[in-house]
């Protein structure tokens, strides 16, 4: 059988150099392509490196691995989907629109890919419960929290939590109706009338609550990514399956048997 061969955007950051690791530690992958703005080197773990993205147009690649940052994730996935290589992006800050605007230009290629807020199984899970509670659960808050050198707030995860929460909950403001903030910004990101607070921390990596309220009683899920290790199960299953598909998804839950 041969290898998957796969690029990697992004190779120096905190995730990227910890995916290239990854691909480099299975033995059906194969890495042929490193992408950085800024890197001098030419070659690195076997691989060439790239600066722009244009150089690597007609390179012998199946997947495009990206975990570079927010700016630049969209044109990077357009571009994947573009030149045939298939996008497996951890990058978040995508809008709805640009999601939409990726899953039609895959589908007119015949390309799989995935677009997934959080590789970890844990957090895929949380996401999943969070859903089912809210169908009891009305009333919820998120807290997510992450290392201080996080760009964008609120977290991808926590938006898509929000989402899938929304699919079971009816629209509406929680909190006193005459509800008075003091200090601007106290009570968090309203999303659909439930909030979302977003905590940045030296020390923290990747972690997520979701409180659930009710008369008398409360349900408190949570995640806790402790190492950058933790999202590359998800990563290298996404890999294999986006071979397998011919459509952009978003979200991991696409690929497990939940
Ligand atoms: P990071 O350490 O800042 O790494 C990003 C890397 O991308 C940097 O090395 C940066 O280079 C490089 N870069 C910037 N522009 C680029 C471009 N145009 N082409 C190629 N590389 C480029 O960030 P991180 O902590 O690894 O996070 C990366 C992304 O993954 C973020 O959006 C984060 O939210 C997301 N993330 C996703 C998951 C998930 O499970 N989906 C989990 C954790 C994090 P310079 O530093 O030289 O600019």
């Amino acid at each position: 059988m041969s290898k998957i061969k796969v690029i990697i955007a992004g190779f120096k950051g905190r995730m990227g150099s910890t995916a290239v690791n990854m691909v480099l530690e299975q033995t059906d992958f194969d890495l042929v392509g490193l992408l950085d703005p800024f890197t001098t080197k030419i070659e690195a773990f076997g691989a060439p490196v790239f600066n722009v993205k244009e150089d690597l147009k007609g390179l012998a690649a199946d997947v495009w691995i990206d975990f570079t940052q927010p700016s630049v994730a969209f044109e990077n996935t357009k571009f994947a989907l573009e030149h045939g290589f298939r996008p497996v992006i951890g990058t978040t800050g995508f809008t709805e629109e640009q999601i939409a605007e990726l899953t039609e230009i895959s589908c007119l290629k015949k390309l799989g890919g995935l677009i997934a807020p959080n590789f970890a199984l844990g957090a895929v899970l949380l996401m999943q419960f969070s859903k089912s509670a809210a169908k009891y659960f009305p009333d919820v808050e998120i807290i997510e929290l992450h290392h201080d050198k996080k760009k964008d707030a609120p977290s991808g995860t926590a938006v898509k939590t929000a989402e899938l929460i929304a699919e079971n909950r009816k629209s509406h403001k929680q909190g006193a109706p005459d509800e008075l903030e003091t200090l601007a910004g106290a009570r968090g990101a309203d999303v659909d009338g439930m909030r979302i607070h977003s905590v940045r921390l030296p020390g923290l990596v990747a972690h997520q609550e979701v409180i659930f309220g009710s008369v008398g009683e409360g349900l408190t899920l949570r995640h806790d990514s402790y190492d950058r290790v933790s999202f590359m199960t998800g990563v290298a299953l996404a890999v294999r399956e986006v071979m397998e598909v011919n459509e952009l998804k978003y979200g991991l839950e696409h690929f497990l048997d939940l």
